[in-house]
């Protein structure tokens, strides 16, 4: 099991502001970057996460080496028997939400502000541990997350497996509700794998969606390759 318990999240300035789009709130500016300023000591950001190979799959059943079963269509699809995969969970800890949600009292604009720097901070250091996975595996990976898009991929309940699997409450923090929300809220869970083609959620989910990272394919249908 691999714990990182301080993952460097350095901000590149000019993506985040085109990320918040404030572009008509120009007299905002100046409290959005105090706010940018503050979120800096506000993110602890941690991760944990472990390598496993997968030994079996039939139907929609991911079997790996530690004995748990994840179950996803996407996952049967795209995974091959002998490979290891990385369930991971990442999140920068509760402070930034606390503070977002005491600034919502007074100012609802700069708490949606301070929670969009949130998912922008928790990104940078999914993405830390995303790289330091990838030299490991030796490729590209895809992400595969619990609940993403339509859910129908792979289902928000395998949230479950995840966390039996690593136990993050132990090692930094974050647990799981019985509705298979994390807590804190500003964190991420799911597997990293490498993959023939790279796997993006956003091009099998039809939401109108602002943090949309690529276009709408249509409908997922499974190559159904054999492993
Ligand atoms: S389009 Fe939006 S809701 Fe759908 S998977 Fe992408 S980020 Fe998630």
């Amino acid at each position: 099991m691999q714990v990182v318990d301080h993952i460097p999240v350095e901000y590149d300035e000019e993506e985040l502001w085109r990320e918040l789009h404030v572009e008509t709130l120009k007299e905002k500016k100046k409290e959005i970057a105090s706010l940018i300023e503050e979120s800096r000591k506000l993110i602890k950001p941690k991760a944990v996460y472990t390598y496993l190979e997968v030994v079996r799959i039939e139907g929609d059943s991911i079997r790996l080496e530690s004995g748990d079963l994840l179950n996803g269509v996407i996952l049967a699809d795209m995974l091959r028997c002998g490979q290891k995969v990385a369930p991971y969970v990442a999140t920068i800890g509760s402070k930034l939400e606390d503070r977002a949600s005491e600034l919502a009292g007074d100012n609802v604009l700069l708490a949606f502000f301070l929670d969009k720097i949130g998912n922008y901070a928790l990104e940078i250091a999914k993405e830390n541990i995303r790289s330091l996975v990838e030299k490991t595996l030796g490729g590209k990976v895809s992400n595969f997350g619990p609940g993403e898009g339509t859910g129908k991929l792979f289902g928000i309940e395998q949230q479950a497996v995840l966390f039996q699997i690593l136990q993050p409450h132990n090692s930094i923090g974050v647990q799981l509700t019985p509705s298979y929300l994390m807590i804190p809220k500003k964190s991420e869970s799911g597997v990293f794998a490498v993959t023939d083609e790279e796997y993006v959620a956003c091009q099998y989910c039809p939401k109108k969606c602002e943090d949309r990272a690529s276009a709408f394919r249509g409908e997922y249908r499974p190559r159904r390759i054999s492993h």
